[in-house]
């Protein structure tokens, strides 16, 4: 047990409340702060949007029991589906028989852990913008405008769940040997719609993670709970098949004729979302050092910023307060090194995962067309349902496993070289399964 003490958590982000419930357990009074209002006043606008929540996040709810409330808000995922630019549709399972991602919606999400957080004897501090802190003190500064008067609120220690544009992290920054790098991505996305039916079921498979891979684009699609699907549309901003040649309700018309064909049917008010629905920029971040003696600590994308594409942002940033609440548990009450500990052991799981991140946009919006991905695909699953004890195919250890990220990616580097040898066996297409590809695995494992 911990001596309790006063700690801020700025960002009732997934992250920032989970944490907050997790310092509550422990005894500690914990206050959030965030600028934005409560979500559970904000009409959402009807629409959902929605992420993926697989192992690593699943065991930070399980160790605090409450997984199986937040299940029963989602829906599970076994499976890509897959629709190719000729028409045909394939299913890729994402892993063994019962393994599944599931599709929730962040807004449904967050607020239900904001009413548990409060239930659990958190305070929660809305429409409260945090300005500054002082690291040396965990003091933090909150006022209406940046310019106006602020109010100081001393705390023991303050954790900076506030995001990929952290305002804490700002402040952090201003040290020497503090390291830190921001990147925009070329590719933006923008939100679409799939509405239910008029009985409420939904219009295509719910099990699966739709993706239409167009190489250098691509539109994916998840469902949700009312029978809908929210889409994403991840494209260029400038050049050819660009958010930038997509200026009226002509060239998009054509554009989704040519590259989409069978969304006609399911996405009536394509023009009205397009032009709408705003095109959003994703952005990397990463920095280093993430904690202030045992004053201030960073989490979530206030430590790292990952592009979406491996459906793991909030996955690690969950899993950043599991390994925070082991350390706790290690060194009870000397902060100094579990925070020293935590942002060692965390940062190359945090870099690893951002790698992963990022080459995963090229699977999905490529690969998942190309037919030798696909074999590949199908050898790895069929020896790793043979030899389960030698081979997990990287997708699996990072989303099915608590593998360590840096290993996961590490490992699955090393299987890529094996099945590259594979493919050039003569014939592979046809022998994909027999004894001969068992054995040169094998071989090539030892
Ligand atoms: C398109 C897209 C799809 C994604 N899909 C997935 C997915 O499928 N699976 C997955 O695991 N992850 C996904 N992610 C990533 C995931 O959304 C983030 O990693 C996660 O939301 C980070 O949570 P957080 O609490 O750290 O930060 P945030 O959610 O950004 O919360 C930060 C909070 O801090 C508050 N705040 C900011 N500044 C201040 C301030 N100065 N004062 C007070 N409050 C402040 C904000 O109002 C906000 O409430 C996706 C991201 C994107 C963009």
């Amino acid at each position: 047990m911990q001596t309790p003490q006063k700690i801020a958590v700025v960002g009732s982000g997934l992250v920032g409340t989970l944490l907050a419930i997790y310092l509550k357990k422990l005894g500690h009074t914990v206050h959030v702060y965030d600028r934005s209002p409560d979500i559970r006043n904000v009409e959402f606008s009807g629409r959902s949007i929605n992420l993926v929540m697989s192992n690593r996040g699943w065991k930070t709810l399980e160790d605090i029991g409450l997984d199986d409330e937040i299940r029963s808000i989602g829906i599970p995922v076994d499976k890509r589906g897959i629709h190719l630019q000729d028409g045909s549709y394939i299913t890729q399972n994402y892993g063994k028989e019962g393994e599944a991602i599931f599709s929730l919606s962040r807004g449904i999400l967050n607020r239900k852990m904001i009413d548990l957080a409060e239930k659990s004897g958190v305070e929660f501090f809305f429409n409260q913008k945090i300005w500054d802190v002082t690291l040396s003190n965990a003091t933090l500064h909150t006022g209406e405008t940046e310019r106006g008067e602020w109010t100081e609120i001393k705390f023991d220690k303050v954790f900076g769940a506030d995001g990929a544009f952290s305002r804490i992290r700002h402040k952090m920054q201003r040290q020497s040997m503090f390291d830190y790098s921001q990147e925009f991505m070329k590719i933006g996305y923008k939100e679409l719609h799939i509405p239910a039916n008029p009985d409420g079921s939904h219009k295509i498979d719910k099990n699966s993670l739709h993706i239409w891979p167009r190489g250098e684009f691509m539109l994916m699609g998840l469902s949700n709970l009312d029978g809908s699907f929210t889409c994403t549309l991840f494209m260029p901003f400038k050049g050819e098949n660009s958010f930038e040649q997509l200026q009226d309700e002509k060239s998009l018309v054509d554009f989704f004729a040519t590259y989409f064909p069978d969304t006609a049917a399911v996405i009536p008010d394509l023009v009205e979302d397009f032009f709408k629905n705003p095109t959003s920029y994703l952005v990397k971040m990463k920095c280093y050092p993430w904690t202030y003696e045992d004053k201030v600590a960073l989490i979530g994308d206030a430590a790292h910023a990952v592009v979406p594409f491996y459906g793991q942002g909030m996955n690690a940033g969950f899993e950043d307060i599991t390994i925070l609440s082991e350390l706790i548990s290690q060194y009870g009450d000397d902060w100094h090194t579990i925070f020293s500990e935590y942002q060692k052991s965390r940062k190359p799981n945090a870099d690893a995962i951002a790698e992963l991140a990022e080459r995963n946009f090229n699977e999905m919006s490529a690969k998942t067309a190309d037919e030798n991905f696909l074999l590949q695909k199908k050898i790895e699953k069929w020896f790793s349902d043979k030899h389960p004890d030698k081979w997990m195919p990287l997708y699996s250890r990072v989303t099915f496993s608590l593998q360590p990220y840096a290993e996961a990616l590490a490992i699955g580097e090393y299987q890529n070289e094996i099945m590259q040898k594979v493919l050039e066996m003569d014939n592979i297409a046809v022998i994909w399964d027999s004894k001969d590809v068992e054995d040169k695995i094998l071989e090539l494992l030892i």
